[in-house]
């Protein structure tokens, strides 16, 4: 029987997808991407989230949170626009949506995550969102489950995900029609050219917040106009590659935010 083909995901291709910025380029074009989550108690979640797809040249990012304590967020990173919800109703202002981070399985989770849905927008959908889809996910989603959620989706336990990752992506891809990313150590992507792995990144990464700076990333991009399986390989690569050099300074102890600056130079470097 043949070998499945996987591609390998090297920063030195994939950058070459990075959306290009025009000199006379402004805010309104740049991107405008929602980050939509962050129930009481988790809200650090779309803070990092959103802190990342701005670091990810994304021209402006609003998070659609709790009243309770949205106004923290932009407190503490003013660039970053904040709405609350249920009031909120501009759903049609962005080019593309970040779910899940830090939302919650309550009624107030479901009812914004029906709204994000309903946007109809390229979108993210992450960490309790991936507990609240049910059934197909909407056309240009990106999944992007860890081998819990993976097995939550599946209905299996995440031991036997870790047993067959590559086939664990790919009938999550069949089951849903979305791009899959299925994270954790050689994080494998499944979209309509086939299937991925990143071999970059590092166990130092196994620390809260990682997978929300993700969703951030690959918000970005989608924001910025890549179709929904280049802004997963692109992002999937930047942020294994960031944890790389975060990780020169040592792997405990790591943060998510840790990964910020070295998003950034990546993303900037010329050579
Ligand atoms: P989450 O579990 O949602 O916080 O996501 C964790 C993120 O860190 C994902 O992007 C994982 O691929 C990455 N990560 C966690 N542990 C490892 C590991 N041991 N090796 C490589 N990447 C990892
Ligand atoms: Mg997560």
């Amino acid at each position: 029987p043949s070998m499945p083909v996987v591609e390998l995901l090297h920063w030195h291709t994939q950058r070459k997808a990075l959306p290009a910025r025009r000199r006379g380029a402004h805010k309104g074009e740049t991107g405008r991407l929602l980050v939509a989550g962050g129930y009481a108690g988790m809200s650090g979640a779309i803070r990092l989230a959103g802190e990342a797809a701005l670091r990810c040249g994304t021209g402006l990012v609003r998070l659609v949170s709790h009243a309770s304590h949205v106004h923290w967020l932009n407190l503490t990173r003013p660039e970053l626009m904040t709405a609350t919800f249920p009031e909120f109703s501009q759903w049609h202002w962005c080019d593309a949506l970040v779910t899940g981070p830090g939302l919650g399985r309550n009624d107030w989770s479901q009812a914004l995550m029906a709204a994000a849905l309903n946007a109809g927008k390229p979108m993210v959908i992450d960490a309790d969102a991936l507990h609240l889809l049910q059934g197909k996910a909407p056309v240009q989603a990106v999944l992007t489950p860890h081998s819990g959620e993976a097995a939550t989706l599946l209905r299996c336990t995440a031991a036997e995900i870790e047993t067959n990752r590559l086939a664990a992506v790919q009938e999550l891809r069949e089951q849903t029609g979305a791009v899959v990313v299925l994270k954790g150590a050689g994080t494998l992507i499944a979209g309509p050219s086939g299937t991925a792995l990143c071999p970059h990144g590092n166990p130092g990464m196994a620390s809260g917040g990682m997978g929300d700076l993700l969703s951030g990333i690959i918000g970005a991009f989608l924001a910025q106009g890549l179709a929904p399986e280049s802004a997963a390989r692109l992002g999937v690569c930047l942020h294994a590659c960031a944890g790389d050099m975060a990780a020169a300074q040592g792997m405990t102890g790591m943060l998510a935010s840790d990964l910020l600056y070295p998003v950034r130079s990546l993303i900037n470097q010329t050579d």
